[in-house]
C-alpha cells in the first residue's frame, strides 16, 4: 500500500514524521555516527548534537537542561518516573493516586506495583470525561507519595484541569506528575506555571521519529524529585537511564519539539478548522453523539458514538481511511475503550464510538473524502446486526 493511497487519520496512535526532521537526523545515521560518550572529535560531535536537542526540549516545555532524561518513549518514561518515585520514597509512603482514563502504560505500571505490596487509587472520571477536584483532595493522605493524571485523553482529547490538581497534591506535601505525550506541541504551557514536577513525553506523537522519548523531573527546590534508576550500565543521562544515547532519535526529537513549537499557532488553527467542520458533520448524523467534554477538549480529536453500528465494521469499511476505535495498543482486541467505560458507558456505546485524530498534514480534501465514505459505510453496514 502507498502512503499515497490512504487517508490517515489516527495521528493520536502516531504521526508522520516531518521531512525537515528526517533531514536533520540523516547524518546521525550515516556519516556522523559518533558515540556522544566518547571523548574524541567524533564523540564531541555527537554530544554537541545531544546538548543542542536537550536546548529544544526545554525550550518547548519551559524547563532546565538538567531536568532532562532521554528513553525510548512515554512508555519508558512512565514506567521510569512511577516506580522509580515509588522506590525511593517508599519510606514515606507507598499510595499512589492515579484515574481511570489514563494511557495503560500508566495503568499497567500502577497494577505491577500493587503486586509489590503499593497501594493504587484509580478515582473515576465524570461522563465528559473530566475529574472532580473534590474527589482528589479527600483521597491524598500522609502516605502518598504520587499524583498522576495525565494531561490530555489519547481516545477523547478531554483536557484535565492540571494546574488544579497539581495545586492540591502540593498542598498535600506530594509528587504531581503528568503523562503529556499528547498535549506536548499541541498546547503551550510550561512546566513551572503548571506546578508539573514530572512530565512523559514522545517524540513519534509530534512529527518526530519512533523509540525516542522524554522524562522530565524538577531538579530544584521545592518539589525537587528523586528516583531510582530501572536500567543500570555505563551511566549514561546521569545514572538514571544507562546505555548509548540514540543520536539520531535525539537529534530527531530536538528538532520536532522546535518545529512544532514555532509553528504551533498555525498548526492549531489549521487543525482546529479541520476537525471542527468533520465533527459538525458527522454529529450532523443521525444517531450520533460525542464523547468527552465539548469545551476542554484539544483540537485535533473527534470521539463519536455511532449508535447501533459497530466500530469494527465501520473501521473496516473504511478500508483506506485509517481511523481507530480505542487506544492504538489495545484495538487488536475487541474490547470496549476503557476510557469510555470509565465515562460510564455501556460496552455496547463503547464499541460503537471511532476515534479521528488530525494533524497538520491532513487538508480539507482528505476530510470530504472521509466524510463521503464514512456516510456510504453506514449506510452499508447499518443492516448488520450489532
Ligand atoms: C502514545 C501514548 C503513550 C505511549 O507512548 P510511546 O512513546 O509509544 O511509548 C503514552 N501516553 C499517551 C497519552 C499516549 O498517547
Amino acid at each position: 500500500m502507498e502512503s499515497k493511497d490512504i487517508i490517515y487519520l489516527d495521528n493520536n496512535a502516531t504521526t508522520p514524521i516531518d521531512p525537515r526532521v528526517l533531514d536533520g537526523m540523516m547524518p546521525y545515521l550515516t556519516n556522523l555516527y559518533g558515540n556522544a560518550s566518547s571523548r574524541h572529535k567524533f564523540g564531541m560531535q555527537a554530544d554537541i548534537a545531544v546538548k543542542n536537542a536537550r536546548k529544544q526540549v526545554s525550550d518547548l516545555i519551559g524547563c532546565e537542561i538538567n531536568e532532562l532524561i532521554f528513553t525510548s518513549g512515554a512508555t519508558e518514561s512512565i514506567n521510569l518516573a512511577i516506580k522509580g518515585i515509588a522506590e525511593n520514597y517508599k519510606d514515606k509512603g507507598k499510595h499512589i493516586v492515579t484515574i481511570l482514563t489514563e494511557h495503560s502504560a500508566v495503568l499497567d505500571t500502577c497494577k505491577e506495583l500493587e503486586k509489590n505490596g503499593y497501594e493504587v487509587t484509580y478515582l473515576p472520571v465524570k461522563s465528559d470525561g473530566l475529574l472532580d477536584l473534590d474527589i482528589i483532595e479527600k483521597v491524598i493522605r500522609k502516605d502518598t507519595i504520587l499524583v498522576s493524571v495525565m494531561y490530555v485523553n489519547n481516545e477523547t482529547g478531554v483536557i484535565q484541569p492540571i494546574k488544579e490538581i497539581a495545586e492540591i497534591t502540593h498542598k498535600a506535601g506530594s509528587i504531581f506528575m503528568t503523562d503529556a505525550t499528547q498535549a506536548v506541541g499541541k498546547l503551550r504551557f510550561n512546566v513551572n506555571d503548571m506546578g508539573i514536577d514530572v512530565l512523559t513525553m514522545s517524540a513519534h506523537k509530534i512529527y518526530g521519529p519512533k523509540g525516542i522519548g522524554v522524562l522530565y523531573f524538577k531538579n530544584k527546590r521545592p518539589n525537587k524529585v528523586r528516583l531510582k534508576a530501572l536500567i543500570h550500565g555505563g551511566g549514561h543521562e546521569k545514572g538514571y537511564r544507562s546505555g548509548t544515547l540514540n543520536v539520531p532519535g535525539i537529534v530527531g526529537l530536538g528538532a520536532a519539539c522546535e518545529y512544532v513549537d514555532k509553528e504551533m499557532d498555525k498548526n492549531e488553527k489549521h487543525i482546529r478548522e479541520l476537525r471542527d467542520y468533520l465533527e459538525r458533520e458527522l454529529l450532523n448524523i443521525e444517531n450520533t453523539s460525542l464523547n468527552g467534554n465539548k469545551e476542554s477538549r484539544l483540537y485535533n480529536v473527534s470521539n463519536i458514538c455511532f449508535k447501533g453500528i459497530s466500530s469494527e465494521a465501520l473501521i473496516i469499511g473504511l478500508d483506506n481511511i485509517m481511523v481507530s476505535n480505542g487506544s492504538a495498543c489495545s484495538s487488536s482486541l475487541i474490547e470496549p475503550s476503557h476510557v469510555l467505560k470509565a465515562m460510564g458507558q455501556s460496552d455496547k456505546s463503547a464499541l460503537s464510538s471511532i476515534r479521528i485524530s488530525l494533524s497538520k498534514a491532513n487538508n480539507i480534501y482528505e476530510i470530504n473524502h472521509a466524510l463521503i465514505t464514512i456516510k456510504k459505510t453506514l449506510l452499508s453496514i447499518s443492516s448488520l446486526n450489532f
